[in-house]
């Protein structure tokens, strides 16, 4: 018997929430399935994906050829571009589509001898975030110069939005103003928005969108209400209990002191699994589906809560560490950091994909337990 931890992937609530994406979009999305599909499994969610997405988007050539080994054979979009003329010979073997954001991948591109004009070329500009992408006085002569190329087929212009989650500031339009003064007249599809810009910013939508964490149900505007559902859950049970006397102190430092007589369950996670060390004690869990809150510490594979309230609570209880019944995003709010980063991070315990193969009613069982808990 292995520890009861697990990451329990919904490849249906991933479908669900790329067809909402599409739906509000309305026109063609990449699902951007980057750092292992932000911790999800990169080849899983791609073949959930793959009978229903215009495409794929990855950052780098190794995540798209990871895909590709696995048979997954979909137009995948390397958003950093190459970092070598070796780096672009493969991507356009493995029919990628490659970003092209800075004058050294534009000269590799010139370089690159191919006999047939089929590469599909995404230039990225510097619309004000000030990162990645060739500054917008340069858009022209870039666009011009990719044209002239023999190799290159397509062009698609993009960009990169810095603020498109806060709709109150007006970085966002002043990105779009640039972008369009910069691209004028520059014939070929466009693309602008991530998740935040699909759904805040209608005039962003353009041709492509490239959503990422929307598609595993974190929504990234403030109380956004867009029907998405979690995709993961990330789970396992109390493996014992131990009772505390008031003045008792638990864990690394001490740092939680039991004012009263305090039941504690033992939970076989912890920050190597990527549940954040930063929370403070009271950051929410549930157990069997109610609410309880963690105390001490987060320790490197082990963590506490407290089953004070929960008297039917005990060995083998299920404690979901975020999910359906607590939202990655509060979990995010307590460690001061943001979702992206607390599900990127989920490597180390197994990932039970669910929701697809009606041949394993046992998993889906779970599933649907999980879900019926929180009610
Ligand atoms: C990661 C990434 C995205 C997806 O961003 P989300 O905020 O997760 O939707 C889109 N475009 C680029 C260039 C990215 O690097």
């Amino acid at each position: 018997m292995s520890r009861p931890s697990k990451a329990i992937i919904d490849l249906a609530a991933l479908r669900h929430n790329y067809a909402t994406a599409r739906r509000i979009h309305g026109g063609r999305v990449l699902a951007t399935l980057k750092a292992n599909a932000y911790g999800h499994g990169s080849v899983a969610c791609a073949k959930a994906l793959e009978p229903m997405a215009d495409g794929l988007a990855v950052a780098f050539l190794e995540e798209a050829l990871a895909l590709r080994r696995a048979d997954v054979s979909s137009p995948i979009l390397i958003l950093e571009g190459c970092f070598s003329a070796a780096e672009l010979k493969e991507a356009h073997a493995q029919g990628c589509w490659v970003v092209v954001h800075h004058e050294a991948q534009l000269r590799a591109l010139e370089e690159a001898a191919q006999p047939v004009r089929d590469m599909n070329v995404w230039l990225k500009l510097d619309s004000g975030m000030g990162r990645a992408g060739f500054p917008v006085e340069h858009a022209q002569a870039a666009y011009a110069r990719l044209h002239a190329c023999p190799q290159v087929g397509a062009v698609t212009l993009m960009s990169h939005l810095a603020s498109a989650d806060e709709p109150d500031k007006d970085q966002t339009a002043r990105q779009l103003a640039a972008f369009d003064a910069a691209t004028a007249g520059l014939p070929g599809p466009q693309s602008l928005a991530n998740s935040a810009g699909l759904l805040a910013w209608p005039a962003a939508r353009r041709d492509w969108a490239r959503p990422g964490i929307l598609l595993f149900g974190a929504d990234p505007m403030p109380g956004g209400q867009h029907g998405l559902k979690p995709v993961m859950t990330l789970q396992s049970e109390v493996f014992a209990v131990r009772e505390l006397r008031a003045g008792q102190s638990l864990g690394y430092g001490g740092r939680f002191v039991a004012d009263a007589p305090c039941r504690v369950g033992l939970v076989a996670v912890g920050y190597a699994d990527g549940y954040p060390r930063s929370v403070a004690d009271g950051t929410p869990v549930a157990i069997d589906g109610l609410r309880s809150r963690i105390i001490g510490r987060v320790s490197m594979d082990m963590l506490t809560v407290d089953l004070t309230a929960l008297p039917h609570a005990g060995i083998g209880s299920v404690v979901e560490l975020w999910g359906a019944s607590v939202s990655v995003h509060e979990v995010a709010m307590a460690a001061g950091t943001i979702a992206y980063e607390l599900l990127c991070h989920v490597q180390r315990v197994p990932r039970e994909h669910v929701g697809l193969d009606a041949d394993r009613p046992a998993t889906a069982r779970g599933i649907r337990q999980t879900r019926e808990d929180c009610l």
